[in-house]
């Protein structure tokens, strides 16, 4: 039987290589919640709505409804890769620069109605793997499973650097510590659904773990 598993946690926690990982194996949807705060946060950009030190939130809300986010699966890749208006938009949404600015944008109560409401409908048939800060807690409350994960800053900014080194972005080690703590601070403190661990999931430090003994570990607690 299909269940739903949802995975919370802090940015940069390997959430989302778990998911890829328990998606491939049990045959689910996999679905990265984040990457559709990315994309809104991208168009904002795109329209001027948001910068450093300049955020038009009415403007943001008022055009919310011509946003068409949408997961397009890649063979290739193995995963679903997200489309912002029907432009392939997986690349640009992780660049620092959204990163630095998603964060706002997810504390604007319109934007996560609308985001709940599509994965609440990606949802609907079982079988996914969803993950960000709020699955477990709001997108799916009777989720069979949830996960939420941990790991030291310091690991979490290691990762994230060596991923955006690899792709050739050029970025310092610093200022993603400096990312990856101020989304904390920003997820864990915003009045709309703030990133909290569900009662009933099960926590997870991954700080001192390679990835196959993670998921062999995850792998345990779905199978009980
Ligand atoms: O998961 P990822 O780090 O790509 O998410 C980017 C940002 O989107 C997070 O820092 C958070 O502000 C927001 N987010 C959220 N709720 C989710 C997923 C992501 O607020 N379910």
């Amino acid at each position: 039987k299909k269940i739903t598993i949802a995975i919370d946690g802090f940015s940069s926690t390997g959430k989302s290589t778990v998911a890829k990982q328990l998606a491939k194996k049990l045959a689910y949807v996999y679905v990265d919640s984040g990457a559709m705060y990315r994309a809104v946060t991208l168009y904002a950009m795109k329209q001027n709505f948001i910068s450093n030190d300049y955020f038009d939130v009415e403007n943001l809300i008022l055009t919310l409804d011509t946003i068409k986010i949408s997961f397009i699966y890649n063979a290739k890749l193995g995963f679903a890769e997200v489309y912002l208006n029907d432009v392939n938009v997986e690349h640009e949404i992780r660049t620092l620069q959204v990163s630095q600015l998603v964060s706002k944008v997810a504390e604007i109560s319109e934007v996560r109605k609308k985001l709940v409401e599509q994965q609440q409908q990606m949802g609907l048939n079982k079988g996914v793997v969803m993950d960000g800060r709020d699955i477990g807690t709001v997108v799916f409350p009777n989720a069979e499973l949830k996960l939420f994960m941990n790991a030291s800053a310091e690991k979490r900014a290691q990762r994230r650097y060596d991923e955006l080194t690899e792709r050739g972005d050029i970025v310092t080690f610093e200022e993603i510590l400096k990312n990856v703590k101020y989304r904390d601070h920003i997820d864990s403190t915003r009045e709309d659904s703030p990133l909290i661990k569900a009662e009933d999931a099960v926590e997870f430090d991954n700080s001192n773990l390679t990835l196959e003994e993670q998921f062999e570990q995850i792998y345990k607690i779905v199978e009980t």
